[in-house]
């Protein structure tokens, strides 16, 4: 009985494929051209910018600009249009900017460690001037001691010399005050700086939490077919990130063991191929032919319709 069942199922799935193929023919061609039977690299991804979340502080013409250069990198080199941007909701591949929490705290990370660049600056000039003026000082004090020292072994000073070394030792105290208050001023500029020093690491701290749990800047989902960016500290970190996921949109793996190429797993702000990068790329573009293209695609096709709807009713 069952085998019947299935038989009628397999019968109903064929008709209602010739029926379905019969109407959108041209549709359907184009599907399979650009969706099963092809060359890795030799098809067409259309690309759209979707989501922008307005914490960005961007708008959708920078991102658009930002991701056809992206594109454009990976375009160039193939000597053909990989990519394509279509300001339609329809492009298969999307493209999103969610703002994460990662995004905030690196923003906040990156003022705070330019503000404390900023103070450790002044301060250095300060501890240089300090350091100049204490040398100075303490020549002027020696000085003056071996006047006092020649005097006294002369068995005092005559009266002006004496009036004038006790003015100088006068002088010369109220700028040991001086530079006294000066190097609690620094002492105290050093607290402050090393509790900010504290702060920014316990930031690191969460910062790093965050990442452990979802390390890279974007992602590309396959079986959605989207690249969702979560956060980035600069214009070209923003184009690394979308050029890297441009790569695993077409189908590029990492490449673990050179930290300048694109496709290295951490980001780094490199916005060109590298010799590595373009191995890579030469590796996967003729690894596969269409027959096994289409093969891995249409099993991969049909395999989920079985798992998603026939497998029910069996
Ligand atoms: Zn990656």
């Amino acid at each position: 009985m069952k085998s019947i069942k299935r038989l009628i199922l397999l019968a109903i799935i064929i008709g209602l494929g010739f029926f379905i193929y019969s109407k959108r023919k041209d549709d359907i061609n184009d599907f399979i051209r650009r969706e099963a039977w092809y060359k890795p690299c030799e098809r067409t991804i259309d690309f759209t910018v979707n989501a922008i979340d307005p914490k960005f502080n961007v708008s959708k013409d920078q991102v658009v600009k930002t991701a056809q250069e992206s594109a454009a990198i990976w375009n160039d080199t193939l000597h053909r249009e990989v990519f394509l941007y279509r300001d339609s909701s329809k492009s298969p591949l999307d493209i999103n900017l969610l703002y994460d929490e990662r995004q905030r705290l690196l923003a906040g990370l990156v003022v705070q460690k330019f503000n404390i660049e900023a103070d450790k600056k002044t301060l250095e000039d300060k501890i240089t001037a300090y350091n100049a003026q204490t040398t100075d000082l303490n020549k002027s004090v020696a000085a003056l001691n071996a006047q006092v020292d020649y005097w006294n072994s002369r068995g005092g000073a005559p009266k002006d010399t004496y009036k004038q070394l006790t003015a100088q030792i006068t002088s010369m105290k109220n700028q040991i005050n001086q530079v006294n208050v000066e190097r609690q001023g620094i002492e105290n500029n050093i607290t402050k700086l090393n509790t900010q020093v504290d702060q920014i690491n316990a930031q690191n701290t969460e910062f790093n939490k965050l990442l452990a749990i979802q390390p890279e800047e974007g992602v590309y989902i396959s079986n959605t077919n989207t690249i969702d960016i979560f956060f980035f500290d600069s214009q070209q970190d923003f184009m690394h990130t979308l050029t890297h996921e441009f790569g695993h949109a077409l189908g590029v793996d990492h490449i673990a063991n050179d930290k300048n190429a694109i496709m290295y797993p951490i980001a780094n702000y490199t916005t060109k191929l590298d010799a590595e990068d373009l191995q890579n790329l030469e590796n996967f573009c003729n690894g596969k032919n269409r027959f096994q293209t289409f093969y891995e695609n249409v099993t991969g096709i049909l395999g989920g319709y079985y798992n998603n709807y026939v497998k029910k009713y069996l």
